[in-house]
């Protein structure tokens, strides 16, 4: 096939322990200042002798049986020598030729229908670097500053085989990974740099490419588009594709060319000294596996009758799957066809917006508000309004009312709400646009400061000025509208 596009992917995960891989510092660490979570061992300080954490070998073991891998007789750690600032002892402790793990599959949904295996080539564990902190940015900051917290913590790194012909299909391959260790509990994917991917990607025939530093599952699918299109159009214009590291940076969007790749024999691997090879194959058999994603998805069809799409987004993460068997844990029959559709196609949506979590969600309220649905009290649409009051609240911290209570409050029956109908009958909570505009007025006023965060750039500004206008107009508009006016506004004044 003519320009045939190839990926396989490196997926760094931290497991998800208490402590670091060879010390008892604790993993714990982002909400703390910078190195404080750090003692002789991860600072690689003189005569400090790493002990293995038990717990992150069996965390791997879990993630190398569920990818149907074959776990070595003897596995080995190696030091990888180099030096960078963030790796304090100029070698990161990891596995070599003798992983953990090796020739396993992942499924997924192929692009062209039906199930896909994606190979496993080694699943490894190692040691995480520290972390650099550029002052101003890479280009032209004076300084970096390192953050040694971060310095041995578990990783492992999964090898795809180069599986993947699409950068759709490399996204569901990391979706279903990072479910599938989600619900090994193993991972937590709401953690802030809990997983990073490196991308070999080519054109058939022509060099391959190494895409690194993609620190989020979301930048993939961009990175590789991005590299897809400037490798193409290379060969188009008869020019070839030369065999090397680039770096994305997510900010641009785009892959940039980078230091010529060091070769894997540049980096003198020898075993560790300080630490004896491994011999974990025995305990493979002992490990009891959860119900996994495929598993889940193919019960929520037999049990509750969701379709196969509804289905695959309810367990594609852990905590949708959990959250939807929560709420119609009362009345599965009844709820379930309403809940399927309001989660799948109504929730994700409005959590996406506010980026919020599922997590942040009343399952309780969640249920009352579908039950006010299906016993005809409140129209759909009427729900819609009554869901984002309810998201609203909670977003902003203010005490979150029972659906039934905003119902009678907005007094929406049968009837929706919207920002102009002053005159609708019994709709006391509704305001027409002009006490709109001057509560946006006043709430410019009120923070400044946010308005100008704002002008720089921070999205979090605008999800505040949003949270004071809802309180200001007491969640009674259209958060749509208001979101439009406030946009207009801010735009209008910059000028
Ligand atoms: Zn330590």
């Amino acid at each position: 096939m003519e320009n045939q596009v190839i990926v396989g992917l490196e997926v760094h995960c931290q497991l998800d322990t208490k402590s670091k891989l060879f010390c008892g510092c604790s993993t714990d660490y982002r909400s703390d200042g910078p190195n404080t979570h750090v003692c002789p061992v991860c600072l690689g300080l003189p005569g400090a002798m790493p002990v293995l954490n038990k717990r992150s070998i069996e965390y791997a073991l879990r993630v190398a049986k569920a990818l149907n891998c074959s776990v070595l007789h003897e596995s080995e750690f190696s030091r990888k020598n180099y030096f960078y600032p963030d790796l304090d002892k100029a070698y990161q402790i990891t596995q070599y030729d003798k992983p953990l793990a090796e020739g396993g599959y992942l499924e997924i949904e192929g692009d062209e229908g039906g199930e896909k295996r994606i190979r496993i080539t080694r699943i490894h564990v190692e040691e995480d670097p520290g972390r650099l902190v550029h002052m101003g940015n890479t280009e032209r900051g004076k300084y970096s500053l390192v953050d040694y917290n971060r310095a041995g913590i578990p990783l492992i790194e999964i090898v795809s085989e180069p599986d993947m012909r699409s950068p759709k299909e490399a996204r569901k391959f990391l979706n279903k990974l990072r479910a599938t260790l989600e619900y090994l509990t193993v991972f937590d994917s709401e953690k802030e740099g809990s997983l990073r991917v490196d991308a070999n990607i080519s054109i058939k025939g022509s060099e391959r490419v190494e895409v690194k530093n993609i620190s989020s599952y979301k930048g993939v699918e961009k990175a590789l588009l991005f590299e897809i299109t400037r490798q193409k159009s290379l060969l188009r214009r008869g020019q070839k594709v030369d065999r090397e590291t680039r770096h994305y940076l997510e900010a641009r969007g785009v892959t940039q060319s980078s230091r010529s790749k060091e070769q894997e024999h540049d980096y003198r691997y020898f075993p560790e000294p300080d630490l004896r090879p491994l011999h974990v194959q025995s305990w493979v058999e002992g490990i009891i596996l959860p119900e996994l994603p495929d598993a889940r998805r193919e019960r929520f069809i037999a049990q509750y009758g969701c379709s196969l799409n509804h289905a695959r987004t309810l367990t594609g993460e852990l905590r949708l799957a959990n959250f939807f068997e929560k709420v119609v844990a009362a009345d599965p029959k009844g709820l379930a066809t309403l809940a399927d559709t309001w989660i799948a196609d109504t929730l994700i949506g409005e959590l996406n917006y506010r980026n919020m979590s599922v997590d942040a969600v009343d399952a309780t309220g969640f249920e009352e508000l579908l039950t006010l649905i299906m016993q005809g009290t409140i129209t759909d649409k009427s729900g819609i309004e009554v869901l984002r009051v309810m998201l609203d609240q909670r977003l902003n911290n203010q005490s979150c009312e029972s659906p039934s209570a905003i119902v009678n409050r907005l007094n929406v029956r049968k009837v929706s709400l919207s920002v102009n109908t002053g005159t609708q009958p019994g709709a006391g909570g509704n305001i027409d646009v002009d006490p709109i505009h001057t509560s946006i007025t006043e709430v410019l006023n009120e923070h400044p400061t946010a308005v100008e965060d704002f002008r720089k750039g921070k999205k979090g500004a605008f999800n505040f000025l949003i949270g004071q206008l809802m309180k200001k107009t007491r969640g009674c508009a259209d958060p749509g509208e208001l979101n439009r006016l406030l946009t207009e506004e801010l735009t209008k004044k910059e000028v």
